[in-house]
């Protein structure tokens, strides 16, 4: 990471925002007891919003109960099946070309194994398969694994930006990284899900609603 960054402004946006969110649980929807699930939802929800993503997941589980089912449906069918989720042709060869690579590697198709392992090669494993970036990783990781991540969504880019945690043309990958390197394990989930939270509430990308923001005055957007 080189870029210069300000990480004692990550300790004023958690501090500010859990004071009004109160967000440090686990929410239900997101999750799961087997973690290739989380990876494929993830997959499903790139450049999509909530609700396609979900129909997609939902169709997909409803018509496959296994995943072993859905490596042997092929692209074709599988693109149909989750044409909701958009970039479906994309996502379907992904997701057949990763549950391949799964069941090569671990001779089951779950990522229950890698789960036991440190969180720098679960990293390293997940971010090497085909069409997995930083984010996928992450929510991953934090979500599915309860392991120390903090995915960086474009709420999470453009709070971190404006309040001043990292200058404008920082990559999500490197405030995900600065945010790891400070933010306590116990505090990852609550901050993530709090900022995305008041990025769709007050930070807006259009029009952010300064006036009732609880960061305004600690932040460069209107400090500057
Ligand atoms: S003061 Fe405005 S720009 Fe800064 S975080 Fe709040 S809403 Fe966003």
């Amino acid at each position: 990471m080189k870029v210069k960054m300000n990480s004692s402004k990550i300790f004023l946006i958690l501090d500010a925002l859990e004071a009004i969110y109160h967000n440090e649980t686990r929410p239900p929807e997101l999750g799961h007891d087997e973690p290739l699930d989380g990876l494929i939802l993830t997959i499903l929800s790139q450049n999509t919003n909530d609700n396609n993503r979900d129909s997609a997941f939902n169709k997909l589980k409803s018509l496959y109960p296994e995943w072993r089912d859905v490596a042997e449906a092929g692209v074709k069918e599988l693109e149909n099946t989750v044409r909701t989720a958009g970039l479906a042709h994309t996502k379907a060869g992904r997701i057949i070309n990763i549950l391949k690579i799964i069941h090569e590697d671990f001779g089951e198709y779950s990522l229950k194994k890698l789960a036991t392992e440190r969180p720098e090669i679960v990293r390293e494993y997940l971010r090497a398969l085909p069409g997995v970036g930083a984010k996928t990783v992450a929510c991953v990781m934090l979500f599915d694994m309860k392991m120390p991540a903090f995915p960086v969504d474009t709420h999470v880019t453009r709070v971190s930006k404006r309040v001043g945690v990292a200058p404008s043309s920082t990559s999500p990958e490197d405030i995900s990284q600065l945010y790891e390197s400070v933010v306590p394990v116990s505090r990852c989930l609550g901050g993530h899900v709090n900022i995305i939270a008041h990025g769709r509430a007050v930070c807006h990308a259009k029009n952010p609603d300064c006036k009732h923001c609880v960061l305004a005055q600690d932040c460069d957007f209107l400090n500057s």
